[in-house]
């Protein structure tokens, strides 16, 4: 494939993925390219922009003014530093160096820790429901809770501002797992896209997505996570209805998998 790099990463959605080896590198490349040239130096550009404003002595902005460029540029830099993380991530994960730093957790600690600690909540109304009792699962409790941050920022980014995002942890005894989900009352994904969802740069072609700054390396990486902790990453949803994602875990940590 020819790489446009002023290309916006959202548009270089695959219709028709090649299989050969030789393909998925040159379209790995192409995507990293749009990746760079535009999620990159988006916010880039932004924070070079809010800086020169800053350092205008004759537009004598007010501090009211000054600290909205400066929390401009912070959003921004938070941007850029997530846009790393996850670049980082989905690297460590293709080369096999990528471990886990295993211990037994409550389930309910770490989600009720990313809660208490969320950057981006907008207008929506948050709602929680923790299991009654512990939890206990053998995880690497920071990579859940960026798995879990992938899945709420997800729920906010893609869901109108006002609308509920509930959280859900619960076991179920029968399997012997624990559950924890995300629900958002946004537009809901097609089922040709859910079945895309979790591969390595894929955004749904739509308006919004499109609109909405990310590389589409979050569920790629959040499926591989949870895989690795021996549970995995589910979607259900309903076009106009909304979106569920799930990821189950093993409860108990006699018979949890072992780190790798
Ligand atoms: P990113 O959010 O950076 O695009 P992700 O891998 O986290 O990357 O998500 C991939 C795509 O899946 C998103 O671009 C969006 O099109 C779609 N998506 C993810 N979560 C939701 C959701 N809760 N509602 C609607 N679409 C979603």
């Amino acid at each position: 494939m020819s790489a446009d790099p002023t290309r916006p990463v959202a548009e270089t959605r695959r219709e028709k993925r090649e299989t050969s080896p030789q393909r998925e590198l040159e379209q790995i490349k192409a995507d990293l390219i749009a990746v760079v040239s535009h999620e990159l130096r988006t916010p880039l550009t932004l924070i070079r922009g809010s800086l020169d404003t800053l350092l205008r002595p004759d537009l004598a902005l007010t501090s009211d003014q000054q600290e909205r460029l400066l929390r401009r540029a912070r959003e921004a830099t938070d941007r850029l530093s997530l846009l790393i993380d996850e670049l980082l991530s989905a690297s460590q994960i293709e080369s096999g160096d990528y471990v886990l730093q295993s211990q037994v957790v409550d389930l309910n600690e770490v989600v009720r820790g990313v809660l208490s600690n969320l950057a981006q909540l907008g207008d929506h109304r948050l709602q929680a429901t923790l299991s009654d009792t512990p939890l206990l699962v053998r995880a690497d409790p920071l990579k859940l809770e960026q798995v879990l941050n992938n899945l709420l920022n997800n729920a906010f980014k893609f869901s109108p501002p006002g609308s509920a995002v509930t959280v859900c942890v619960k076991a179920d005894a029968a399997r012997r797992e624990a559950l924890v989900s995300v629900t958002d009352q946004g537009r809901g994904i097609a089922s040709e896209d859910q079945a895309h969802l979790f591969t390595k740069f894929y955004r749904v072609d739509n308006g919004l997505s499109r609109r909405t700054p990310g590389i589409g390396l979050g569920l790629y990486i959040s499926e591989r996570i949870v895989h690795a902790h021996g549970g995995q990453l589910r979607v259900q949803s309903e076009m106009g209805k909304g979106s569920t994602f799930s990821f189950s875990l093993p409860l108990g940590d006699d018979d949890a998998p072992t780190d790798d």
